[in-house]
């Protein structure tokens, strides 16, 4: 399967000024898209930094690693320089992006300052990726094993980049797995004793991952149980999915317990 991680820039994520949504929605999207997305990664506004956790992800043998955050005008905007220092490329003036950044700064009658130039510096050998909603471009860089894409940090940004740049290029790596989920709402069973149940069922269908989550409250305890798998056959992994809720329900039948719903 191919392995896809996520780093999130910024101090305000560190913080807990900003909820991370960009991460949740890039892990949502790329999973749908076939990818196991291994790890999320958070970062501050470091070059140092953001440079480690790319060159780890890169050790890590990721296929896809996608950062969010950071392309922008400010000082504290510094992740183009910190994935060039992890791949040990200079910082270049890319033609085609300052066209673009100064296009956008012309229809609003402003100057190209130094600080809007900037971000037209990528790393060398990088191509950037247009963005549709804000000023500064992403860029996309190919190495032989893994591909980058750098993404802004302002979602609306970042997932207009990742539909009309991002995402096509993911559906030519192939990715020959696809994911499938399945929730039921199960009632009157507490979540400790329904995990004995859960692990009998992963141990007789192996291909499928489920996971509780406790809704309900101690009184009326309703878990939601999430059953998903990565299949190269629909059919396949529809027979397991309905095969491991039908087990797990008859077995928390056979406790006392009730489906709730799904
Ligand atoms: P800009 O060109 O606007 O400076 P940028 O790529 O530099 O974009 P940041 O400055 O890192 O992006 O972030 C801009 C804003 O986007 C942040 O103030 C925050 O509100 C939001 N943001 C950043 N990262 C995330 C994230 N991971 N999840 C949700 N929102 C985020």
């Amino acid at each position: 399967m191919l392995v896809a991680e996520i780093l999130s820039i910024g101090n305000e994520l560190l913080i807990g000024k900003t909820v991370n949504t960009n991460a949740s929605w890039l892990g949502r999207r790329l999973t749908s898209m076939g990818f196991h997305v291994k790890r999320i990664v958070v970062v501050g506004d470091e070059v140092e930094e953001i440079a480690q956790a790319v060159s780890e992800a890169l050790a890590r043998g990721a296929r896809v690693l996608i950062t969010t955050g950071g392309l922008g005008p400010t000082f504290d905007d510094k992740t183009l320089e910190g994935v060039a220092a992890a791949l040990q490329k200079p910082l270049v003036l890319h033609e085609e992006a300052l066209r673009s950044i100064k296009e956008k700064y012309d229809a609003m009658g402003l100057p190209l300052t130094p600080a809007r130039k900037k971000m037209a510096k990528l790393p060398e050998g990088a191509i950037p990726l247009p963005n549709s909603v804000g000023t500064a471009p992403g860029a996309m860089i190919e190495l032989p094993n893994t591909l980058i894409f750098c993404l802004p940090g302002v979602p609306k940004e970042m997932q207009a980049m990742f539909d009309g740049s991002v995402a096509s290029k993911l559906t030519s790596l192939n990715p020959s797995y696809k994911f499938y989920e399945h929730t039921v709402l199960i009632e009157g069973i507490p979540e400790s004793s329904l995990a004995p149940l859960i692990d009998k069922t992963m141990k007789s269908y192996p291909r499928v991952y489920i996971k509780s989550h406790p809704k309900g409250s101690e009184g009326r305890p309703i878990i939601e149980v999430h059953l998903s798998t990565f299949s190269t056959s629909e059919e396949e992994a529809s027979t397991n999915l309905q095969g491991a809720a039908d087990m797990l329900i008859q077995l928390a039948e056979e406790y006392g317990a009730k489906r709730f719903k799904g």
